[in-house]
């Protein structure tokens, strides 16, 4: 039997895992808002685009209930009829949003779940402080089109996901070393955290690839060129430089050169069983 397992990064936090033809997609988002809009007023997910680049789904895994990782997701069910699974703002948003009730799955931390190929295990994440976008519980009534900050998020999960033997891990966030981190063989990461949590983090999980994710701008359209967004702060000038993603692959092999990066190549089909048999 074909034990292959196919990795495409959707961009932001998109990814997604497809075994023979079973796909599995996690915080898909298309639409892009553009910085000055996302501050006011309602916003609507862009149904064409969404319609054009996922043709097939049968789970939907959501991290947290931000704008960049839920927008797109009722779209995607009403065009694949696949199953949702998030926390309890993401069930509650996707259900103002008028997805039936029996395609919304609410999961919690330390929930395990069996789902025909893919097996998880489901883990806290740290969310960096966003000022205006921090936990909390939603505000009613909930009426869409909905604005950015309605989008909130409750608990912000990480997936280790079980495929075909290999083991897959979502970013586990900021600063978070909590002991159920397990030994992964891929670890999906953010490429803006500082090199001395990587460092950590590597010596605990082990990764054998990394695939840096959420580094793009995401306030721009997909119809321009995938550009590295700004890092979150910087002391020293310029304060405001772009993500380097040269420079981060180059930090991850002075901490473990044994480990590969894969800087993904936006909606590129990649054979994550073949990459890890050269390593
Ligand atoms: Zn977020």
């Amino acid at each position: 039997m074909d034990q292959s397992i196919f990795l495409k990064w959707l961009g932001v936090a998109g990814i997604e895992l497809k075994v023979n033809e079973h796909v599995l997609i996690i915080d898909p988002y298309f639409t892009r808002i553009p910085f000055f809009k996302i501050w006011f007023g309602k916003l609507k997910p862009d149904s064409k685009l969404i319609f054009e680049k996922i043709k097939y789904c049968d789970i939907v895994f959501i991290t947290h209930s931000h704008i960049d990782h839920l927008m797109d997701v009722p779209d995607i069910i009403k065009y694949t009829g696949c199953k949702a699974y998030g926390s309890s703002n993401t069930c509650k948003l996707l259900s103002a949003c008028g997805v039936p009730q029996e395609l919304i799955f609410e999961i919690k931390v330390g929930d395990i779940l069996n789902l025909g190929k893919f097996k998880l295990v489901i883990l806290q994440a740290n969310h960096r402080y966003i000022p205006g976008f921090s936990e909390g519980p939603l505000k009613y009534p909930l009426q869409p089109p909905f604005n950015a900050r309605q989008y909130r998020m409750d608990t912000y999960f990480a997936f280790n996901i079980l495929v075909n033997g290999v083991k897959f891990m979502t970013d586990p966030g900021i600063n978070n070393l909590a002991r159920n981190l397990k030994k992964t063989d891929v670890l999906f990461i953010s490429a803006s955290y500082i090199k001395e949590y990587y460092k950590l983090l590597l010596n605990k999980i082990h990764p054998k690839v990394l695939v840096p994710i959420h580094w793009d701008n995401f306030f721009s359209p997909l119809s321009k060129p995938v550009k590295p967004y700004f890092k979150t702060s910087s002391k020293t000038f310029p304060f405001l430089k772009r993500i380097d993603l040269n420079e981060f692959m180059k930090m991850i092999k002075k901490i473990d050169p044994k480990v590969e990066v894969i800087v993904p190549e936006i909606f590129h089909s990649y054979n994550i069983r073949e990459i890890i048999k050269f390593i």
